[in-house]
């Protein structure tokens, strides 16, 4: 059965009693999946789903990101990015970074998302 964003959320939650902060998305998806099937039947989420629930409800989620291909679309809520322009020191408008309107997800220009940091 899948997993709605409630028993995701409580997951979540579940875990971060446990620790304050978990440094990787691949960290808090095993403790989730653990917790999600320590019921009768396991209960079935994505890594992508539980970061996207992660954030929409309010857990601190913190990216780190590297040099990589750009992302188009916002990690989090899935909407496309917008450039964030900025005038460099010659009044030039240089485009610095992608920004999501909606989630306020930001990111350097030529970076991709490395790592996810999740808090309490
Ligand atoms: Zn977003």
């Amino acid at each position: 059965m899948r997993a709605t964003d409630p028993q995701i959320l409580d997951a979540i939650k579940n875990v971060l009693r446990e620790d304050i902060v978990i440094h990787s998305q691949n960290e808090l998806f095993e403790k989730v999946k653990q917790k999600l099937s320590s019921k009768d039947e396991a209960l079935q989420v994505s890594a992508e789903r539980m970061r996207r629930v992660a954030k929409k409800y309010g857990v601190k989620v913190k990216v780190h990101s590297r040099k990589g291909k750009e992302i188009k679309t916002c990690p989090f809520c899935g909407k496309d990015l917008q450039d964030v322009v900025s005038n460099d020191l010659f009044g030039r408008s240089t485009t610095i970074g992608k920004v999501c309107k909606t989630c306020r997800f930001e990111i350097g220009i030529g970076r991709t998302p490395a790592r996810y940091i999740f808090r309490r």
